[in-house]
């Protein structure tokens, strides 16, 4: 109601310039009034902005000859109708371009990507990180060496090691970051492929976006697509036998195959899979899980990865303190863990006693002697000849008098314990620990055949072994080489992935072919399947199945091959029949993989692909990118 009674207004103030103009001025003719006079009478029950848009150059000329302008009306200049491009009302050009979208906010224009810019951006982002460990994959892959901002150097095979150290920063190529992680921890493997498998989808959602189809069509499509591949997958795997020892080796050979350490493969894959059944206990059929940190992983610099061993029991990556020369090497062991300290007493508060004479020093060197006798008597009265005695940080846990009577007793003493490793102690050694000499009980004993340093070839450096052990707990160690850190860190990695791969066979007890041979059986059945599917189910089944050909392509492409024959050469073979065939990298053919003993659990190619999809599916959803301060 506010602005007709304005220009009602206007109209009033606006009379007698004009006539001023009309009868006092012959400078402006009529008919170049009229029009303009007209314009802006009309003009006045619309926004400024809006007039700006209808108004003709003409007329504006016209209006440009009054003697004053609307600013002076309303306060503020009017648009200028050259500013046209900047109007906030949306040209047709503007209106009907998907990607862009113009906001009114007060007088200035806000353009912000949208719906397509984003998703393809987000693509392009996530294809470059695929793109980035492409080349790792499989056993002829290449490795990555980083440099942490420490200045520390690392080299690795393994995707999720290679995309947690990188430096991302676009949120769609975190969320491969995050798959690969997902992949890690589901299955251990497969870490690399995942990636490389979600890029090939990604470039199949552009080819499928460009030709229009909605993103969440793809998405459902795709869903469908992987659920169907898990299926098709499931019936050409073999089931396998926990108690097939060669079948598990033969798998975690296969993932080895791809590590810096694969030379040392022959070595390794026992001990992965020893290591992990050890765990399992004496019943691994009914077992659903295993949980690895039961499994104890000891670094030792020095010699070579050959010299890796499984332990029969525990090992601490330092010898026992023998300053007070105490006995180094213990049969029939009786272990106590104390978490008391072996040193004078200490006040909870800081504080300084002044001693003026010798009497009185003399007294307070006795009392402390007694009292570390003390507690020393009722260890040995325990039965115990073995003592571990654990970190602290509020007092020394032990001193030199400690050591001292502990010698003088018999007992080896192994110091440092670290807090955390005190429950997989006392579940290997059988033993309680104590947190007061009091409740240190014969009961809370564990118990080992022999306890003993043993001086490790190579390097020189002595390590404390307890072997025979009760281990009640079903835990294992591995005791690995290297010849320097960063041999023994990925050998610490690679045995990891290894037993990951048991782990995934304990968790879906089935084997299938690897070498490309699983993705193209995959991608077989569901071009069958998308045939005899219509709609857009088959379009994107189709589009599906061709990027699982990306794991094939890319073994033969980093092994020398040419990738394009040997695909399809492949896919002839799956086609006739053999479910196995799959590439023989060392010799650039195609062969059966199951005969190669080339085999994978299951778990990880079904992992992957669900894995792939649902990041995929993910990114294809999103259709802006939203800063949040805060
Ligand atoms: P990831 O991190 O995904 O496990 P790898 O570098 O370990 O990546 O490569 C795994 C791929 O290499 C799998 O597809 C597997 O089938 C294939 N592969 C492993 N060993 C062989 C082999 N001896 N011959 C052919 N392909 C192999
Ligand atoms: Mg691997």
């Amino acid at each position: 109601a506010a602005l007709p009674c304005l220009s009602l207004l206007v109209s009033l103030l606006l009379w007698p310039a004009v006539f001023f103009r009309l009868f006092h001025s012959s400078a402006l003719p009529q008919s170049h009034f009229r029009p303009s006079y007209a314009l802006f009478a009309r003009g006045c029950c619309r926004k400024p902005q809006q007039k700006a848009l209808v108004r003709p150059t003409g007329h504006r000329k016209a209006l440009s000859a009054l003697p004053f302008s609307l600013k002076h009306i309303f306060g503020k200049q009017t648009p200028h109708p050259t500013h046209r491009e900047h109007c906030p009302i949306p040209s047709p050009a503007i209106a009907h371009t998907p990607t862009t979208m113009t906001m009114l906010k007060g007088d200035t224009l806000q353009e912000r990507s949208k719906g397509r810019d984003v998703r393809i951006s987000n693509i392009v982002a996530a294809k470059a990180l695929a793109a980035c460990v492409r080349t790792s994959l499989g056993p002829r892959g290449m490795d990555k060496l980083m440099q942490l901002p420490s200045g520390e150097v690392l080299i690795s095979n393994d995707g999720a090691t290679i995309l947690s150290k990188m430096n991302v920063l676009h949120p769609a190529a975190k969320m491969l970051v995050e798959c690969s992680q997902s992949q890690d921890i589901e299955a251990g493997d497969g870490t690399t492929s995942v990636v490389v498998l979600a890029g090939a989808l990604l470039d199949a959602c552009s080819g499928l976006l460009s030709k229009g189809i909605h993103p969440t069509m793809i998405a459902g499509s795709f869903y469908r697509a992987a659920e169907a591949c898990c299926l098709l997958l499931k019936e050409a795997a073999k089931p396998v036998d926990l108690a097939d020892r060669d079948s598990l080796i033969h798998a975690v050979q296969t993932c080895l195959s791809s590590k810096v350490v694969s030379q040392n493969s022959d070595l390794l894959a026992p001990i992965a899979v020893d290591s992990v059944l050890k765990i399992l206990g004496d019943d691994p059929g009914s077992a659903t899980n295993v949980d690895l940190r039961d499994v104890r992983m000891v670094e030792q610099l020095g010699g070579t990865v050959d010299e890796t061993e499984l332990v029969d029991g525990l090992v601490f990556d330092k010898g026992s303190t023998k300053t007070a020369g105490g006995p180094s090497q213990i049969d029939n062991a009786k272990i106590a863990l104390i978490q008391f300290c072996l040193s004078a007493p200490k006040t909870d508060m800081d504080n300084n006693v002044v001693v003026s004479d010798y009497a009185a020093m003399d007294r307070i060197l006795r009392d402390e002697r007694k009292y570390i006798l003390n507690l020393c008597k009722k260890i040995k009265k325990t039965g115990a000849n073995v003592v571990l005695i654990q970190k602290s940080i509020l007092r020394d846990a032990y001193n030199e008098l400690s050591l001292h009577f502990l010698a003088k007793m018999g007992i080896l003493v192994v110091t440092d314990i670290e807090r955390n490793d005190v429950e997989f102690v006392c579940r290997t050694l059988g033993c309680t620990p104590a947190p007061h000499v009091d409740s240190l009980t014969p009961e809370k004993l564990g118990t080992a055949e022999h306890v003993g340093d043993v001086v490790l070839p190579g390097s020189g450096h002595k390590v404390v072994k307890f072997t025979g052990v009760a281990n009640p707990g079903c835990t294992s160690t591995v005791l690995l080489r290297g010849s320097n850190d960063l041999v023994l860190a990925e050998a610490n990695r690679s045995v990891h992935d290894a037993q990951c791969v048991v782990r995934s066979l304990v968790k879906e007890r089935y084997l299938i072919a690897g070498g490309g041979a699983a993705e193209t059986e995959a991608s077989l059945r569901l071009r069958e399947l998308a045939l005899e599917t219509t709609g857009m189910d088959s379009h994107c089944f189709k589009a599906y199945a061709d990027a699982l050909e990306v794991i094939p392509y890319t073994l033969a492409e980093n092994a020398g091959l040419k990738p394009i024959e040997i695909v399809t050469e492949l896919r002839k073979s799956h086609a006739e029949g053999e479910v196995g065939a799959g590439i023989d990298v060392k010799k650039g053919r195609i062969t059966d993989m199951y005969k190669q003993n080339v085999i994978q659990p299951l778990l990880v190619t079904t992992s992957a692909i669900k894995l792939a999809t649902e990041t995929v599916c993910m990114i294809l959803k999103v259709d802006d990118l939203v800063p949040v301060y805060g």
